[in-house]
């Protein structure tokens, strides 16, 4: 679908239903979900995206119990396994209720997804952009945080795109027109297999 096709937002009235749904990482939405009861509010985001998607918001760390505030949790491979411990205290280890969030909610909350927006860096939703500590606490790597790393065994071949990438308009128009095209191509696999 051509961009230029169509209407202006000024005069688009959003059929939700059938616009590609997206998942977006809730902090991003402006909604107060952060550790610290804050959010990540990203302006080009609601303001190119959303009239055109249907963006579906989660969070990850709050699904999974965690409350807002809570204390603030880093990643830490500790013999080959990550873990997520609490930043000011390592006794504090949420791994197994984020696992397990993560894994329910790649398959619930992600079910017809065309694709994923994520909040860089995050214990949960960075994506190739959270840092990895080892015991001792020194940044040894960047990798995909907890939930990412669960939407990406579930679902291989979902677009997942880090907030950061969206830095003008262009960019954002053409992420919406591969979210068209995603889903017309899940459409069709949908229709050839029935
Ligand atoms: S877990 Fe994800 S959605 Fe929740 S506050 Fe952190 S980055 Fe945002």
């Amino acid at each position: 679908m051509s961009f230029k096709a169509m209407p202006s937002t000024k005069d688009f009235t959003p059929v939700r239903e059938r616009q590609p749904k997206v998942g977006i990482s809730a902090c991003l939405t402006g909604q107060q979900v952060r550790y610290d009861g804050g959010n990540r509010y990203h302006q080009l985001i609601q303001q190119e995206l959303a009239p055109w998607l249907n963006l579906q918001s989660t969070c990850p760390e709050v699904e999974a119990g965690l409350g807002i505030p809570r204390p603030p949790v880093q990643l830490v491979k500790k013999s080959e396994i990550i873990l997520a411990l609490g930043v000011e205290d390592d006794t504090l280890n949420v791994t197994k209720g984020l696992v397990d969030t993560s894994k329910h909610l790649s398959g619930s909350h992600c079910k017809g997804l065309s694709a994923y927006i994520v909040k860089a860096r995050s214990p949960s939703c960075g994506a190739g952009s959270t840092p990895i500590h080892d015991i001792d606490k020194h940044q040894i790597k960047l990798g995909d945080g907890l939930f990412v790393q669960a939407l990406k065994t579930a679902h291989p071949h979902i677009l997942i795109m880090d907030e950061s990438s969206f830095s003008d308009i262009q960019v954002c128009r053409e992420f919406v027109v591969r979210c068209y095209n995603l889903q017309g191509y899940q459409l069709h696999q949908k229709t050839s297999c029935n």
